[in-house]
């Protein structure tokens, strides 16, 4: 799953108002944010294969670090307790917000994926494997983004002008990036893909922190 990872940190927002929304943004992708780097390293490993599935081209036939369902836990919790130093009030609340929003990503990969997601070492792998039927995983993918956004949209009142008009460009975008992927060449190389999300996640990040702040709720 790509765009539909961000529903959940849009959503995520009213259960912890003082955490910014670009460390939602990257908490949710910070199992890919590992994946990325660890493929770069050549620790886990991904093949390019295209039409593997109608919604993806990757056959991910190694990452127990980061997609392993103890490996994510763990990310999970050190991503949390890292993203703390950004937050000052109630934090334990904070906490368990954070890390929820990254252990999201493990469980709507879950949805789309084909059996990959190693339950134990890089055994037991799961998957329900929507990514086969594009016609379900792409229009999945943008309800949850959209379903997201209006929680965030209401939540979090734009108290400037173009607040809104700003996340509802920014939304737009992302739904075209995400036809774009699906639609789009294959990537052509594992590390090119790996560099692809790694700036497109950095990019989204820094894009949702300007949305976040443009609706002038954002304390300092
Ligand atoms: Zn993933």
């Amino acid at each position: 799953m790509f765009i539909g990872h961000y529903g959940p940190a849009f959503a995520a927002k009213p259960a912890a108002p003082r955490v910014p929304l670009w460390i939602l943004f990257v908490a949710v992708q910070w199992l890919d944010f590992c994946w990325a780097a660890l493929v770069l390293m050549g620790v886990e490993k991904v093949r390019i294969v295209p039409g593997f599935t109608q919604g993806s081209a990757l056959e991910l036939y190694y990452m127990p670090y980061t997609h392993g369902l103890i490996g994510a836990l763990v990310l999970s919790l050190l991503f949390g307790l890292v993203a703390l130093a950004f937050v000052r009030e109630k934090r334990a609340a904070a906490l368990a917000v954070i890390a929820a929003a990254v252990f999201s990503h493990w469980l709507l990969d879950l949805l789309v994926h084909v059996p990959d997601l190693p339950m134990f070492g890089d055994a037991d792998k799961v998957g329900f494997g929507l990514w086969r039927w594009l016609w379900i995983s792409l229009p999945l993918e943008l309800a949850f983004l959209l379903g997201g956004a209006v929680v965030y949209a209401r939540a979090v009142p734009s108290r400037r002008r173009f607040g809104d008009l700003a996340l509802w460009l920014f939304v737009a975008a992302m739904a075209a990036v995400e036809v774009y992927a699906a639609f789009g060449p294959a990537p052509t190389s594992a590390a090119d893909e790996a560099k692809t999300a790694l700036m497109a996640y950095a990019l989204l990040a820094l894009l949702a922190g300007l949305v976040d702040w443009g609706r002038g709720t954002v304390r300092a």
